[in-house]
């Protein structure tokens, strides 16, 4: 029999990480670390995992998917980690980058287990790293199992994983979008019915209001930063340096092109500097639009030092395309929005998910004449710029999703992950009443159950 192990430690979207087991043969499917966790609490039930475990599949280099990818290689040590290419790229400078954060973070909160991880043990997990074309099968050695990655249309080189297993098929569906991005290209899932879908469920607490398209967000958007300019103030976009990034500077640039934003300085951070770089290297390699189109010589963003910030005034007219994307205290969002709160004239646009109770989901709900707690001695600050939010989303959407699961897809057995517990239950409801013959199911944490119908 071939189980499935949920080894995230609760309904949520943790520290992703799903064990597959068939005979003596174990494969595991990504390895994330929580992003809202600290120390061993953000990482997956790493004691569930078997010493002679074969293989490790990355379904894409979000940190919630690879973050403890060395912590995994390090603890079973025979294990080949097969990955897209672009996957690879963007992965080793970003496990390079947690280390360092991890570091600071061990001086600044004495966290003493910090780093749970170090360069060197980043670059020994390199070494065992295998990067496998999309459509191509291959096998995972002594097992029955056989895999085929499909593109996912999330980040560059975000992958679907189909699990064959002797007659049988199962899709892991990692994170994926079903609409087009500004440089992503819808992902087009092959063809069911399956057996068993593992299924993302990220927006499942979120309807899409009427009338709301990838075309009406992004002018939204466009016309909120020229609203912003003509006042003569700036924009704050905090985002993270994988993905939303490279979104932003493509929808920027072409909108600079066609004149629906006036000439304008965009300034973004180091590591997301480091990968759009990536995205330029990899761009006829992974599927998505503008194969041609390099980002770096084209948009020509100006890389934001930290070290500018305490002398820093923000000019009318700019954009900061600075991460984290969730406003985490010590980041660059997190230190230049001080410096937005007071100025009427400035913007503080979220364009991705924003986790209610991090800095950023705090800011939105306090909104323009509101107060936020910022760590800051004095207390609360007051919030006088513009706060806004543009739903610019690198998931599927929910009605989306449940369309695909409902009328495509057609599992005869369904598993709920990555998604909140009111996410996921949307989900279950919504499939009991279309669907009330398919076996639907939130596999607990660490408890080995049956893959397949
Ligand atoms: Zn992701
Ligand atoms: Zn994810």
């Amino acid at each position: 029999m071939t189980t499935l192990t949920n080894l995230t430690r609760a309904p949520e979207i943790g520290a992703n990480s799903y064990l597959l087991k068939s005979g003596s043969a174990s494969v595991l499917l990504d390895a994330g670390m929580h992003p809202r966790q600290e120390g061993w609490a953000a990482t997956p039930l790493l004691d569930a995992l078997p010493r002679d475990l074969e293989a490790v599949i990355l379904s894409h280099a979000h940190h919630d998917h690879a973050g403890a990818l060395p912590l995994v290689t390090r603890a079973c040590p025979g294990a080949k980690v097969w990955m897209t290419s672009a996957t690879a790229a963007l992965a080793e400078p970003l496990l390079h980058n947690s280390v360092n954060v991890m570091t600071r973070q061990r001086n600044e909160t004495r966290q003493q287990d910090y780093p749970l991880y170090t360069h060197r043990s980043v670059d020994e997990s390199v070494l065992a790293w295998e990067t496998i074309p999309l459509q191509r099968p291959f096998r995972v050695d002594n097992s029955e199992f056989q895999f085929l990655l499909h593109d996912a249309g999330h980040i560059l080189g975000s992958a679907l994983t189909e699990i064959r297993c002797g007659s049988q098929r199962a899709l892991y569906t990692g994170d994926l979008n079903l609409a087009r991005q500004s440089l992503m290209i819808p992902c087009r899932p092959p063809e069911g019915p399956w057996d068993t879908v593992i299924l993302e469920t990220t927006r499942g607490a979120q309807a899409t209001p009427h009338g709301q398209t990838r075309d009406s967000t992004e002018e939204a958007l466009l016309q909120a930063i020229r609203q912003t300019f003509a006042r003569g103030g700036s924009v704050l976009m905090p985002v993270f340096a994988l993905g939303k990034t490279q979104e932003m500077l493509t929808l920027l640039h072409q909108a600079r092109q066609n004149g629906r934003l006036p000439p304008t300085t965009i300034y973004i951070g180091g590591l997301g500097r480091a990968l759009t770089e990536v995205y330029d290297r990899q761009r006829s390699l992974a599927p998505r639009q503008h194969a041609g189109f390099k980002i770096i010589p084209e948009v020509r963003p100006e890389t934001f030092d930290p070290r500018r910030l305490a002398s820093l005034r923000p000019k009318a007219g700019q954009i900061y395309l600075v991460s984290s994307g969730m406003m985490t205290p010590h980041t660059t969002s997190h230190t230049l929005a001080r410096l937005f709160f007071p100025q009427q004239n400035d913007a503080i646009f979220f364009v991705g998910f924003t986790e209610p109770t991090s800095p950023a989901g705090l800011l939105r709900q306090a909104g323009q004449g509101g107060a936020v707690d910022w760590s800051d001695p004095h207390g609360p600050l007051p919030v006088r710029c513009e706060i806004r939010h543009f739903d610019m989303t690198a998931h599927a959407t929910r009605e989306d999703l449940a369309d695909w699961i409902c009328n495509q897809a057609c599992p005869k057995k369904l598993f709920l992950v990555h998604g909140d517990p009111g996410a996921q239950e949307w989900f279950r409801q919504t499939i009991a009443l279309r669907r009330p013959q398919m076996d639907v199911q939130q596999p607990p944490p660490g408890q080995a159950i049956p893959l397949f119908p």
